[in-house]
């Protein structure tokens, strides 16, 4: 069988890609259904894009990168798509779009548009042999059991990364790059909750509360943290996670935005008769308070507080300093940092330098978003460059 484009991988940026890549378009994944990832993101109503997304929200060892792809395909171009679906959609927070009803939706739209386009999925594919026999790509698949052979014009990767392998997550994309002779740059667990040996945090399991997380390179992010019986979660961990580097030390800020210490100089005369914990919990979740009042020497009443005393604490409130054994790793991690570098990317269709017609997109490339709805705008955009400089050159 001959396609003008294979595309290997019916994730977000597969399925976009092939939307706009032309006829003759054919998407392979392994996985039982495409899009199962959107399908479960975002507690099921897919967090599908932000409103605030500029270059400055991924990581990547060129963070210029992504500056083309973003500007040629926008988060008001994918809520135009939507609307043209009639999804209906909401901002929860910071942006973040999500579904009003099922990111179920998502997939049924992207599907639609390959359709459209002409272009046809298969799931339940495997993916073996890949060469290029110096005029077009030779696929070995297997499709129901049946061996395949599939040439084709052009080939997009568009694999993902190592992210939750039961669900499917494989490095193919980094197999293949290295094939044909391009750079992976070191992968790594990305949003991704941390863990401590001791589990010291097991006793706070389910205590959320604001907190400012920063990491060594003085990147911070204020959102909720949230202790759980392995360590430490939430948007604030997440988002640090993807700066931290294994062995360093993370600062966790508390109530941060907030001036306790006025707060507590004017407690100090209207219930100074009260235990300081007490007055604390009123700005800091009880449990939180009753597990470092003895390492903070908590005793005492409000109204005993000097103000050098208030100034200690909140210092000590400020700047607790934490050090992970590690992450949960890539079991859980919504996404993969590294990748193909993309030194050996066009950033403007992200096609390898070293191979004509070879294209990598998504995740799989050394562009990784922070929480909240970048990963899922990186696939459209990086999928829509791939599939428009394909179609172009078919025109
Ligand atoms: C639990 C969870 C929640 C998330 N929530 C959000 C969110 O709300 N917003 C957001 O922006 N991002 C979210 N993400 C991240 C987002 O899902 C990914 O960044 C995005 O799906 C990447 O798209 P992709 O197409 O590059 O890869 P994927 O969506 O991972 O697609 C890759 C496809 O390739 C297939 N594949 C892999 N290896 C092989 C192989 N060897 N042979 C054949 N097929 C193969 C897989 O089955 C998969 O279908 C979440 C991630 C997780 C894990």
């Amino acid at each position: 069988m001959h396609v003008n484009t294979l595309i290997l991988g019916a994730g977000a940026a597969g399925l976009h890609c092939a939307a706009f890549a032309g006829t003759s378009t054919l998407v392979v994944d392994h996985a039982k259904s495409a899009g199962e990832k959107i399908r479960i993101s975002g507690g099921g109503r897919c967090n599908f894009t932000n409103l605030g997304t500029t270059a400055a929200n991924f990581i990547s060892r060129n963070p210029h990168f992504a500056k083309s792809a973003l500007a040629r395909y926008t988060q008001w171009d994918f809520i135009d798509l939507m609307d043209r679906y009639k999804i209906a959609w909401h901002e929860k927070t910071l942006g973040q779009l999500f579904c009003d009803d099922t990111a179920k939706d998502i997939i049924a739209m992207l599907l639609a548009e390959v359709a459209n386009a002409g272009g046809e999925v298969w799931t339940q594919t495997s993916i073996g042999n890949i060469r290029h026999d110096g005029a077009q790509f030779q696929v070995a698949l297997k499709r129901h059991g049946q061996a395949q052979l599939v040439t084709a014009a052009n080939l997009v990767v568009a694999t993902g990364g190592k992210s939750i392998p039961k669900m499917g997550a494989t490095g193919l994309a980094y197999d293949i790059a290295d094939q044909f002779g391009l750079a992976v740059t070191e992968t790594r667990p990305a949003l991704v909750p941390f863990t401590f040996s001791d589990e010291k945090f097991k006793p706070l399991a389910g205590v959320a509360t604001p907190a400012r997380v920063t990491t060594n390179d003085g990147t911070a992010f204020d959102e909720a943290l949230l202790f759980t019986h392995r360590g430490l979660s939430g948007p604030a961990v997440l988002q640090a996670s993807s700066y931290w580097v294994d062995g360093e030390d993370i600062a966790v800020s508390l109530s941060p935005g907030f001036d306790l210490a006025s707060a507590l100089k004017a407690d100090r005369t209207s219930e100074g008769r009260k235990a300081l914990t007490t007055t604390l919990a009123k700005y800091l979740p009880a449990r939180l308070i009753e597990f470092i009042a003895s390492e903070l020497k908590l005793s005492g009443n409000t109204g005993d507080l000097s103000d050098v005393r208030i100034e200690a604490l909140i210092a000590d409130l400020r700047n607790w300093t934490l050090k992970p054994s590690g992450t949960e790793g890539y079991r859980t991690a919504e996404v993969t940092a590294g990748g193909v570098d993309t030194n050996g990317l066009s950033s403007k269709s992200m096609e390898a330098k070293t191979q004509n017609g070879l294209y990598f997109i998504g995740e799989a490339v050394d562009v990784t978003g922070w929480l909240g709805g970048y990963n899922f705008q990186w696939a459209w955009a990086s999928g829509h460059a791939a599939g428009t400089a394909i179609a172009a050159r078919e025109g």
